[in-house]
């Protein structure tokens, strides 16, 4: 799965589930809210993949995700992938393999996703919107870069910076202030945890059970096998998933805001 796949996945599972919280549970957001959830939820998804890191220095290579913020977001990349070899090293049973790069290891897990989705939310309400600014920046300038892949591609990382920038003080600005934001953090995780599906699906596995040791291994990597992997990687399975999530979305995004625009018209559904 490729970063546009990541991104849309999110975003998908974002406006279903809030759809679903909305129709059957009778848990309402604000347009803003549900704008703010599907944007980190998409960024979230693209997270996971900030362990890929290219040639900092030569500014080339690195996943989608390490482009956003230019080289900055490449070094970034480069500490997580880093960091990741390092937990892997650490705690790598007999029976792993050697391995000489970080990519698909610590943030392709459960804990990972938790600790994101958790720590983000302890931030949010430790520090208020200062920290929700700073997050949206972020996650805004990911799901633009994944959502708007061939537009990004032409604007480059500048413009990017600034868009996010603009779309994260727009938030700031509209967001009622003085509590915490526990629907960042939760997006977030939920992002991250779309994202390991996605690669346990179209990639040969991810760790995802780490750190319960199976068979004298730590980082068995758990997915479909190889060969039914490759094929839903595959070109056009990856179109065919593209126009399915993107349905999904538009049919959650109606969903949710038909009943306030009809009942604008004082119609009765
Ligand atoms: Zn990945």
């Amino acid at each position: 799965m490729m970063g546009p796949q990541h991104a849309l996945s999110g975003a998908a599972v974002w406006l279903a589930g809030s759809w679903a919280l909305d129709h059957f549970a009778d848990y309402h957001q604000s347009p803003l809210a549900l704008a703010v959830g599907t944007a980190v939820c998409a960024g979230g998804a693209l997270f996971p993949d900030l362990d890929m890191s290219g040639k900092v220095t030569r500014n080339q290579g690195g996943a989608t995700v390490a482009r956003t913020f230019g080289v900055f977001s490449l070094f970034a990349a480069e500490v997580m992938e880093k960091i990741s070899l390092g937990v892997y090293y650490a705690t790598k049973l007999s029976k792993d393999p050697r391995r000489n790069n970080g990519h698909r290891t610590l943030t392709h897990t459960l804990p990972f996703t938790v600790l994101v989705g958790w720590g983000t939310t302890a931030l949010c309400a430790a520090y208020g919107k200062w920290a929700v600014i700073t997050i949206l920046f972020f996650m805004f300038g990911l799901a633009l870069r994944g959502l708007f892949d061939e537009w990004a591609e032409r604007a480059g990382w500048v413009i990017i910076t600034l868009a996010s920038a603009g779309a994260a003080w727009f938030t700031f600005a509209n967001l009622p202030g003085g509590r915490g934001y526990p629907l960042i953090g939760t997006a977030l995780g939920v992002g991250c945890f779309v994202h390991i599906l996605g690669d346990m699906i179209t990639r040969a596995g991810v760790p995802i059970l780490w750190p319960i040791p199976i068979k004298r291994r730590m980082w068995m990597m758990i997915g479909l096998p190889n060969s039914i992997a490759l094929r839903v990687g595959s070109k056009a399975e990856v179109v065919g998933m593209r126009i399915a999530l993107t349905v999904v979305s538009a049919l959650a995004t109606v969903g949710l805001i038909a009943p306030s625009v009809l009942s604008r018209f004082d119609i009765e559904i």
